[in-house]
Parts: C-alpha cells; sequence; structure tokens
C-alpha cells in the first residue's frame, strides 16, 4: 500500500494470515458450541469483525456494540463512552467480543464490567492489535492478532478522525 503521510506497520497479507489464524483458533477452541454470538466493537472492529467471521466454522449471531474513548484525539481520553441505544442481551450466551485495539485497556474493562453483568454463559475476548506497553488497566485478551509498540496507528478499520478507516492494510501516520 503506498498513501502519501503514511508508513505501513503491517500488510495487508500479514493481516490476512493472522485472521485466518485466529478463526480457525477460536473455532477449534469453542467446537460444539451452537451459537457464538460476536459482539463487533463500533467503530473500528468493523473490518475486522467481517474477515473474522468468515474464518469462524460455529453458527454466529452478529450484533454490533458501540465504545469510544478517542473522540477525535490521538491520545485516550480515559473517559469510555458506550451507546446504550442498541445494547444486546448476551445473557446465558456464549460471547465472542471483537475488538479493534487494546490501549490503555479502560474501554476493554468498561465492556466487560457491562457484559458480565449480564451472566452470558461464556465470554472471550478477541482483538487485532494489543499496545500491551501502554496498559492502565490489567486486562488480557483471550486472542490477540499483534502486538503492537505504543504508537498510533491507522487503517483496517481504525482512523483518525474518521479517515483511514478503509485502508487494507495497518500504518503509522507520519506527524
Ligand atoms: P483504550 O480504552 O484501551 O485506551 O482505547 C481503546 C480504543 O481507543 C480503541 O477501541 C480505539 O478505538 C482507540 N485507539 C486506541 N489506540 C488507537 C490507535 O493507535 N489508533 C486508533 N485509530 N485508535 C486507537
Amino acid at each position: 500500500m503506498k498513501r502519501d503521510g503514511l508508513t505501513e506497520l503491517i500488510t495487508a497479507e500479514k493481516i490476512a494470515a493472522r485472521v485466518a489464524e485466529l478463526g480457525a483458533e477460536i473455532s477449534r477452541d469453542l467446537a460444539g458450541v451452537d451459537e457464538l454470538m460476536v459482539l463487533c466493537v463500533l467503530k473500528g472492529a468493523f473490518i475486522f469483525t467481517a474477515d473474522l467471521v468468515r474464518h469462524i466454522t460455529i453458527p454466529c449471531r452478529i450484533d454490533f456494540i458501540r465504545a469510544s474513548s478517542y473522540g477525535t484525539h490521538r491520545i485516550s481520553t480515559g473517559m469510555v463512552m458506550l451507546d446504550h441505544h442498541h445494547d444486546p442481551c448476551v445473557e446465558g450466551k456464549e460471547v465472542l467480543l471483537v475488538e479493534d485495539i487494546i490501549d490503555t485497556g479502560l474501554t476493554f474493562s468498561r465492556i466487560l464490567e457491562e457484559l458480565r453483568s449480564q451472566n452470558p454463559a461464556s465470554l472471550r475476548v478477541c482483538t487485532l492489535l494489543d499496545k500491551a506497553s501502554a496498559r492502565t488497566v490489567p486486562v488480557k485478551a483471550d486472542y490477540t492478532g499483534f502486538t503492537i509498540p505504543d504508537i498510533f496507528v491507522v487503517g483496517y478499520g481504525l482512523d483518525a478522525a474518521g479517515l483511514y478507516r478503509e485502508l487494507p492494510s495497518i500504518a503509522i501516520p507520519n506527524a
């Protein structure tokens, strides 16, 4: 991918290969489950979720929740807003939460807190990217695509003020 102002970090080919591996791993671990409720965290995880579910061999019920912590900034605001307008009910369900990236861990822990209060049968988390060194809340995903350094990235669903989501690879915007 060539685009002015961006330095590629993870190629589209590497993402595709890793997403296929994650799908296979999840399918193996959850073999025997009748129905998997896949919860995509909007907006950043929409492309990852779309690709991931096509590698999961268990029947899926796909739904969406919305959380935002960055607004238009490139640094986590520390305030996580969940949109309660459309809250899928996860009670008694086998749930896979799909995240774009775990940074401080605040968004992740807020969503988990909400979902756990509804008593799902099981709750697993899959994230495409993990900035493990940026963590302020000690949380860990069950499935991780790539661990990356603490730098701001865009592409494959991730944005900078609404832009770059359509890029097929993960890239670093030049300052
Ligand atoms: P946390 O609550 O873990 O600090 O932040 C998680 C959310 O912040 C992610 O779901 C994502 O929306 C946003 N975020 C964190 N790091 C990045 C990044 O490097 N690039 C982009 N575009 N969003 C990020």
